[in-house]
């Protein structure tokens, strides 16, 4: 990927391809992986691979609950840690909370080589935000005991931690499964998401969806996080938000 010049039309969508086979060469990814990455790029074409002003209130609204919630935590999979760990571990940082991998095909190669993963990028993070080093290796990376369950949900995608997962009132979760989404709602949590489908299940469900392409929007939301606190929108009106994602979709074109 060295030969792509950085002023190739598709040069971010190259090199998020080439972090997806590198994190599915080190056995980091299910094999759905690749296809669910696949259909999040055919949204990104129609949003004309740019975060839009709805994405960008939707980034504020999900900075702010993150920062006003008494608990929150940074939910990942396989996927957003291969194309975003090092920033969201230094949004961790800012949040002062853990970052806990949680995914849904939950085997112990898979694990290891996630954790392992998470444990190069706290250190590249480090380096890349010396003015918060401090914190961002403080980061609390779970995922690998985890003693909870989220309830109604089957199979080893409901084990999480007490100590992250269980215990927030916000969360946020990069690339989330719908039915996860649902029961973690069911649980009285603030779950804001990242979604490129804005028709998905997890879009619909919900507190509040980002509809942007994850690598793009998490650099956004690291610069709010920095930014002063402003109050919580009462009246956030997620569906709406996810209608006008829509049309902005359907306005590429025009
Ligand atoms: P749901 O269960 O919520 O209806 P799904 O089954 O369609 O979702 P999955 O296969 O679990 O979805 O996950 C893929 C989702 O992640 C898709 O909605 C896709 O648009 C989105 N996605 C994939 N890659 C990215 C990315 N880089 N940034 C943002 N969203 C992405």
């Amino acid at each position: 990927m060295g030969d792509v010049p950085e002023s190739h039309p598709r040069y971010a969508s190259l090199m998020a391809r080439k972090k997806m086979t590198d994190a599915a060469a080190a056995g980091m990814l299910a094999e759905s992986a690749l296809i669910a990455h696949g259909r999040g790029e055919a949204f990104d074409y129609l949003l004309g691979e740019k975060t839009c002003d709805v994405a960008q209130e939707a980034i504020r609204e999900t900075s702010t609950r993150l920062k006003n919630a008494e608990r929150c935590v940074i939910s990942v999979n396989g996927n957003a840690v291969a194309l975003a760990g090092t920033e969201l571990i230094a949004c961790a940082a800012v949040l002062n909370c853990p970052v806990e991998v949680n995914i849904y095909y939950r085997t112990p190669a898979r694990m290891k080589a996630l954790l392992s993963a998470l444990n190069e990028q706290q250190k590249q993070a480090a380096e890349l935000y010396p003015e918060i080093s401090d914190q961002i290796s403080a980061v609390p990376i779970l995922g690998a005991n985890p003693d909870g369950r989220i309830p109604n949900l089957e199979g080893p995608r409901a084990k999480c931690h007490s100590d992250g997962i269980l215990s927030a009132d916000v969360i946020l979760v990069p690339l989330e499964d719908g039915d996860r989404c649902e029961a973690l709602i069911a649980m009285g949590k603030t779950v804001c998401v990242i979604d490129l489908n804005p028709l998905s299940r997890t879009a619909r469900t919900a507190s509040v969806t980002i509809v942007d392409e994850l690598t793009r929007c998490v650099s956004i939301l690291l610069k709010r996080l920095m930014e002063d606190v402003r109050g919580s929108d009462e009246h956030w009106d997620n569906e709406k938000n996810l209608q006008d994602s829509l049309e902005v979709m359907l306005r590429t074109l025009d």
